[in-house]
């Protein structure tokens, strides 16, 4: 036999028995996002790097050192990371934002290079969300409660806790970096080579460092939110208020910084005690200079992304309620001398009338009890059989392969309305 080739570490293939549930998680989110009247639009999977490494930046873990780029001639491209960057270049390039605001969503396949791991892969998949030109935090909250609303819809509302925080405007941010710098300064040794590394290209992310003696000292470190301006404090105050008036809890988390560098002002993230160490499965926030940044008139933004295989863990882990559908409802039994033409018929038939109802029919040849063991592993409610008899006078058996209702012979015209109303 030939070698087999495996897929590649960290990138996962969906199965037959899992696609499912992701089905049922997508639909949720589509639906929540058309109840708020949000676009979809859909961005390459590649984009030219210079677009990630000058929105994401420089020095941020996932362009320093999680990116999958080569060369395509002269041109350096990557696979994307997020959606974010792809999405505001494709808002300035087609004009989306100056026409009016936008509200926009995406989902699909995201790459980077992390030590695969529960929740965390290297292609992992995320539906993300981006709203252009409102400033104020009336749609920092709308955003929020859109989640909030997903979570409950997919059953996992009580196991995910909302952390937010507001890091303000690049200016207050860089007075509190001189700030931060200098406490940390003052505990150097605690420091790994890696957060000294970040003390001089991005101390701010030392502080959602895992080391345990760092976390305790930054207990007593300069706040950001002490350091915020007076715009982005009102912002921020507006911002609760709204979440209060909404009901929505949250913990105000002077720690949480992201890790792309093009938030301001607001962000937030969705964080679950049930799966481990890979515990956000939402973050977002503000990002009011990016479009400017990248080449377009100035407008402001806001949006978040989803991480949906961790979503589909926590479904999974929390919420037992869930009543997926089977592939299959009628399974179509022919066996003998003129049966394939009146089975396929009417499975034709039922298709076309009866569109809801998955009908599969055998094809593979076989006597009827192998037909009706794959009835079985299919998950089939009825089976429909045509024999040689049934073919001749125009008849079909009913099984019924759950209920175990006596099996009937019907006239192949009454088929259909007895399966509308068995399956209704
Ligand atoms: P983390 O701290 O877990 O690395 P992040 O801050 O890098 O997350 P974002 O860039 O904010 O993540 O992406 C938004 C969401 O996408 C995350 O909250 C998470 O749910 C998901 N996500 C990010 N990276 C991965 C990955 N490698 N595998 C699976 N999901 C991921
Ligand atoms: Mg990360």
């Amino acid at each position: 036999m030939a070698k087999t080739i495996q897929a590649i570490r960290g990138m996962n293939d969906c199965s037959p028995t899992e696609s499912p549930l992701w089905q049922w998680v997508e639909e949720k989110v589509r639906s929540v996002l058309q109840t708020y009247g949000y676009s979809e639009v859909r961005m390459p999977i590649v984009e030219s790097t210079p677009l990630f490494a000058r929105a994401i930046g420089e020095v941020t873990d996932v362009v320093s050192k999680e990116m999958y780029t080569f060369w395509d001639n002269d041109e350096q491209l990557t696979l994307r990371p997020e959606g974010t960057a792809g999405c505001v270049r494709a808002a300035i390039e087609h004009g989306w934002i100056y026409n009016n605001e936008q509200r926009l969503w995406y989902m699909g396949p995201m790459f980077r290079h992390e030590r695969p791991q529960k929740g965390r892969y290297r292609q992992f998949h995320q539906a993300g969300v981006e709203v252009f030109g409102i400033a104020n935090p009336e749609i920092d909250a709308e955003l929020i409660l859109l989640t909030a609303r997903l979570w409950k819809q997919l059953g996992i509302f009580e196991h995910v806790t909302l952390q937010l925080n507001s890091i303000g405007s690049l200016e207050a941010r860089q007075n509190y970096r001189s700030a931060l710098v200098e406490f940390l300064q003052q505990h150097i040794d605690l420091l790994s080579d890696e957060e000294k590394e970040r003390l001089v290209k991005n101390p701010l992310r030392i502080l959602d460092t895992k080391n345990q003696a760092l976390q305790e000292v930054l207990n007593d470190a300069p706040k950001l939110l002490d350091y915020l301006d007076q715009e982005s404090r009102e912002h921020f105050s507006q911002l609760c208020d709204l979440l209060d008036a909404a009901g929505i809890q949250y913990e105000v988390n002077p720690k949480l910084v992201r890790g792309l560098d093009y938030y301001n002002k607001t962000v937030f993230e969705w964080v679950t005690s049930a799966l481990g160490a890979q515990g956000t499965v939402c973050g977002g926030g503000r990002y009011d200079g990016l479009v400017e940044q990248l080449g377009g008139h100035a407008a402001c933004g806001v949006g978040f992304a989803m991480g949906l295989e961790r979503l589909v863990l926590l479904v999974q882990e929390v919420n037992k309620q869930i009543a997926l559908p089977s592939a299959v409802d009628i399974y179509v039994v022919y066996s003998g001398e003129g049966t394939t033409l009146p089975a396929f018929q009417l499975a034709e038939k039922l298709r076309t009338e009866l569109p809801h109802l998955r009908t599969m029919t055998h094809c593979s040849g076989g006597n009827f009890k192998k037909q009706f063991k794959r009835a079985d592993k299919v998950g089939a409610k009825f089976a429909l059989v045509i024999g040689e008899m049934e073919a001749q006078t125009q008849q079909v058996v009913v099984k019924d392969l759950l209920g175990g209702a006596e099996q009937q012979s019907l006239a192949l015209t009454d088929v259909v309305a007895y399966l509308k109303q068995a399956t209704q």
